[in-house]
């Protein structure tokens, strides 16, 4: 994948790179009903679920988000302060004061080694193989939309420095470097077609093991290799922002999560006027004007000369 300059203009680019922030919390606030719960019961409960409206086991209010949204605002926010580049420490210390912050959720992995950090003010985790949760990635789209515009070595290398905070392991910086790069192939403005050819298909050959030509990934975990087969089944299978949320969530398991990962390649790849009017009204307003926010200003750093 390559990460060469822009043949967008900045207004365009802008706004995709704030669908793909809004896209990540309206697949939040949209899987977060539907999160540990089998397809069946989905279908029982809501036939098909497609309307943002709270509950779930968290019982959030409708239009709100989980920690895969606020912990990506922490992380943006750390890397803002650090004028644009992504150091393992800052990383550290904003999630941790949004751990003392008492988030509605967060995951085993990422609660383990920050209490490891406070003990240690090591911000780097051990390596493990049991840590191939979908942590890092969900949380990626900020170095996503810092780093555009740079070589992909230099993206890969952001990407790690926030990854191995919490999930230091192979399968996790795999998927979570190709997320970065792939939102940033469709921030370019690289269409679905493009997106596949220059980064899911490239990464598919590199690491078969996420492949998304296997039977439908129903219910999937939060293991980082389900989580992205269900991601790339759903991208691929749909032809719209809406669609491609609809389907990802109705699989249930870890909804929020697939829905907020497919939320920010869908939202990069299809853009602000994708998004569907009714989900960007029921989102919280303080979340929607945080995230485009935040999106406006990571990527004007990373545009600055
Ligand atoms: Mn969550
Ligand atoms: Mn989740």
């Amino acid at each position: 994948m390559r990460t060469s300059s822009s043949s967008i203009p900045a207004a365009e680019l802008i706004g995709r790179a704030e669908a793909a922030y809004l896209g990540l919390a309206l697949g939040d606030a949209l899987g977060a009903t539907v999160e540990f719960m089998m397809p069946r019961e989905i279908r029982g409960q809501f036939g098909v679920h497609k309307e943002i409206r709270g509950g779930g086991w968290l019982r959030l209010k409708p239009g709100s988000v989980t920690d895969d949204t606020t912990m990506s605002l922490a992380l943006g926010e750390a890397i803002l302060v650090d004028g644009g580049r992504v150091e393992p420490l800052s990383c550290a210390h904003a999630f941790d004061a949004w751990m003392r912050a008492k988030p509605v959720d967060i995951g085993n992995t990422v609660r383990r080694n920050l209490v490891a950090f406070r003990r240690s003010g090591d911000p780097v985790a051990p390596p493990s193989e049991h840590d191939a949760g979908n942590g890092a990635a969900m949380r990626v789209l900020p170095v996503a939309l810092a780093t555009l515009g740079q070589d992909e070595h230099d993206v890969r290398v952001a990407v790690r420095a926030q990854s191995h905070v919490t999930h230091n392991n192979p399968d996790s910086d795999a998927a979570t470097e190709f997320l970065a790069l792939a939102v940033q192939e469709g921030l370019r403005g690289g269409k679905l077609r493009g997106v596949y050819r220059r980064g899911i298909q490239p990464f598919i050959e590199r690491h078969p093991v996420f492949t998304h030509r296997s039977r439908r990934r129903e219910n999937p975990s939060g293991w980082v290799i389900e989580t992205i087969q269900a991601v790339l089944q759903s991208l691929l299978a749909t032809d719209s922002f809406e669609n491609c949320l609809i389907d990802v969530v109705n699989r249930g398991g870890d909804a929020d999560t697939t829905g907020a990962i497919a939320g920010m390649l869908a939202g990069a790849i299809y853009g602000r006027d994708a998004l569907p009017v009714r989900w960007v009204k029921a989102l919280d307003p303080k979340m929607r004007e945080a995230c485009a926010t935040q999106a406006r200003r990571l990527v004007s750093l990373s545009l600055a000369p």
